[in-house]
């Protein structure tokens, strides 16, 4: 058997369609949803990914801007800044790229972006609402798990539901969202004896790991819909996820492809999250 590939840049691209008509709708009222990505320092990576966050913003129509601070910005500086937003009404998204450099506490940053504006979906009054099912934002990457397991047709319900990975950014809202939509959830991580044993559970498996095809096909169940969260870098330079695809592939019933799989959908549930936030708080 060979698993149905789930192609997430396909389910982005029609994600970020819809978005941009909902968008000019609300445009024809004078508003315009706002994005603001703070991002200190320089690591190369993280200016990648604000780069591609700005630009699927202008592509929907939304408006982006993105606050480069140096590497040697305090925590009072970014604190500041983050206060300016807050208060800022054309702002309805705040982000703050992560990770910050050494010497800034991000927990601190998180707590200091207003909920309604916290697109990342990292603060607590943000987590608390996805712990007890009530509306909020929710933290993108995971969002954009769901949304691919859902437009495949996949129910949820009563299935057995691994993730793999607990971080507070993947695997924990992972496991919080499968659980609202009634899977039974078991969550594994480094400590988990016989991970094989558990995860050949799963009609539904969530990798979130970041160790480059650690999950090979005799750990998957036949038929399990396989959602693969890592992008990790193999020696040759070429991207890879945390499931070794080419076994993979060969027992599941459908399975995210690394890249062009969970990476397009981040950014498309980001934009979403800035629309939800606009229209909800204006
Ligand atoms: P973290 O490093 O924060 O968490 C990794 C988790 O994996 C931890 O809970 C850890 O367990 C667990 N783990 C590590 N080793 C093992 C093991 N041998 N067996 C079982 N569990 C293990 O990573 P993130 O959640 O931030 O990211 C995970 C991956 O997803 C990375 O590759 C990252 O690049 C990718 N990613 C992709 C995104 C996208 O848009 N596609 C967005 C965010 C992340 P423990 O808690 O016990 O240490």
């Amino acid at each position: 058997m060979s698993a149905k590939i789930i192609d997430g840049k396909a389910v982005a691209a029609s994600i970020r369609e819809e978005l941009k008509g909902r968008v000019a709708e609300l445009a024809q009222r004078g508003i315009t949803p706002g994005l603001s990505v703070i991002l200190v320092g320089d690591n190369p990576a993280s200016q990648v990914y604000v780069r591609n966050k700005e630009r699927a913003c202008i592509g929907v129509g939304m408006n982006s801007q993105v606050i480069r601070m140096p590497e040697t910005t305090t925590q009072e500086e970014l604190l500041d800044r983050i206060d300016q937003l807050n208060a800022d009404p054309s702002v309805h998204g705040i982000l703050v790229q992560l990770p910050v450099p050494n010497g800034i506490d991000s927990w601190q940053v998180i707590q200091r972006i207003d909920p309604k504006k916290d697109v990342d979906g990292f603060h607590p009054v943000n987590t608390g609402a996805l712990f007890s099912g009530e509306p909020g934002l929710i933290p993108c990457t995971p969002k954009g798990c769901l949304e691919l397991i859902k437009r495949e047709g996949i129910d949820i319900a009563g299935k057995n539901a691994v993730v793999v990975g607990r971080s507070n950014i993947v695997g924990k809202p992972m496991a919080l969202l499968l659980l609202s939509e009634h899977a039974t959830v078991t969550i594994c991580h480094s400590r988990t004896k016989d991970l094989g044993a558990v995860t050949r559970e799963a009609d539904i498996l969530v990798v979130a790991i970041g160790r480059a095809q650690m999950i090979t096909g005799d750990m998957i169940k036949p038929g399990a819909c396989v959602i693969d969260v890592g992008m990790n870098r193999l020696p040759d330079g070429k991207l890879c996820g945390d499931v070794d695809f080419a076994s993979a592939e060969q027992v599941a019933g459908f399975i995210t492809p690394v890249p062009g799989g969970v990476g397009p959908m981040t950014i498309a549930e980001l934009l979403v999250n800035t629309y939800e936030a606009c229209v909800r708080n204006g």
